[in-house]
């Protein structure tokens, strides 16, 4: 159920609200908008419970109850735009941000060299897998904890924000020490108790999106960083498993406007990892941008022929720059910079 309180009320008036809530057993949800607060009151029985109860407390101006599975990511709990803001990068507003590196760090060498290569031709932030999550477990499983270590050096050199990956809801103190945002990444996407603890970190995050997974339950696992009071988190857009085998997913690209419809967090594409080939990247990745992504995650390697993994679909530097200053022109073409 979602309370809309009147425009200028009293904090006690709120706190009535959210007492005569908790009576019930329910949890509540603040949304302390610039114009007005919002009350969301949650709970798995919030429907036995008439919505008069809470409209005739004084300083209510309305009471909805929301239909959807998803509560604290929807529109209705909170009209406008989320940003999220990854140590000084602002996720979600006009800048279109992108986020580039290796799938996995490799070494040294590899990292520093693709930092300092996505930097200068303008990523804001630097992404790079230290925890893999490999459908074989004969596959290279990341560098984990020195990879981590490696991050946080780049992290220091080229004063840029990290993006790592968790994968187990035990790395999380872990990933918070060296990392500025955490991905849980398509395969974690309902591993709730990984959600549950990234949650609490209260650490940016990037959500992506299972890839058997629609958009409602997408949304609604989002609830459960946002229910730990993190309200720091980005959508992740990475493709969907379909008929079509041309490509390794389909970049569902309708999912953009519809999560900007249904839900006010930030949404990023990950053209790679749809694509599974480089020559698709820079495609889908513009087609991203034009429909509405607030970023993009893209893979970079010094020497893809060389690269332990996701080699395929990996830009080199220079078709990474390429490809950067054409993301420019699509971003400005729409209002938006890059
Ligand atoms: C990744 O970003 O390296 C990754 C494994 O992505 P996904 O979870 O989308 O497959
Ligand atoms: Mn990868």
């Amino acid at each position: 159920m979602i309370v809309e309180m009147e425009r200028g009320v009293e904090v006690q008036q709120v706190d009535g609200v959210v007492q005569r809530a908790k009576s019930f057993g329910f949890q509540v949800q603040l949304n302390m908008g610039t114009d007005k607060i919002v009350i969301a009151i949650l709970g798995g029985n919030t429907g036995q419970v008439p919505t008069d109860t809470f409209a005739v407390l004084p300083g209510v101006g309305s009471v909805t109850r929301i239909m959807k599975p998803y509560k604290l990511a929807s529109r209705e709990f909170k009209v406008e735009d989320s940003l999220v803001d990854v140590s000084g990068v602002q996720v979600g507003g006009k800048r279109v941000v992108v986020m580039a590196g290796p799938c996995a760090v490799e070494n040294e060498k590899q990292l520093m060299e693709v930092a300092g290569a996505v930097k200068e031709a303008g990523a804001a932030v630097l992404r790079g897998g230290a925890f893999k999550p490999r459908t074989s477990p004969f596959s290279f499983q990341g560098l984990e904890e020195a990879g981590l270590d490696l991050l946080a050096k780049a992290r220091e050199t080229f004063s840029m924000p990290v993006i790592p990956e968790v994968v187990d809801p035990h790395d999380v103190a872990r990933g918070v020490k060296s990392a500025d945002i955490l991905q849980v990444g398509a395969r974690n996407m309902q591993n709730f108790a990984l959600l549950t603890e990234v949650g609490k970190s209260k650490r940016p995050v990037l959500l992506k999106r299972g890839f058997s997974s629609t958009v409602t339950e997408w949304l609604t696992a989002a609830d459960y960083l946002l229910a730990e009071g993190n309200n720091q988190v980005i959508l992740g857009e990475r493709g969907i498993r379909t008929f079509e085998d041309s490509v390794r997913f389909s970049l569902d690209i309708s999912s953009i406007p519809v999560i900007k419809k249904s839900s006010h967090l930030p949404l990023i594409v990950d053209p790679s990892h749809a694509a599974g080939h480089y020559s698709l990247v820079p495609a889908i990745a513009k087609a991203a941008v034009a429909a509405g992504a607030d970023g993009i995650l893209i893979e970079v390697h010094p020497n893809p022929k060389e690269a332990l993994m996701d080699g395929l679909q990996s830009l080199t530097i220079s078709d990474f720059a390429r490809l950067m200053t054409e993301l420019k022109a699509i971003a400005r073409s729409i209002g938006r910079d890059l």
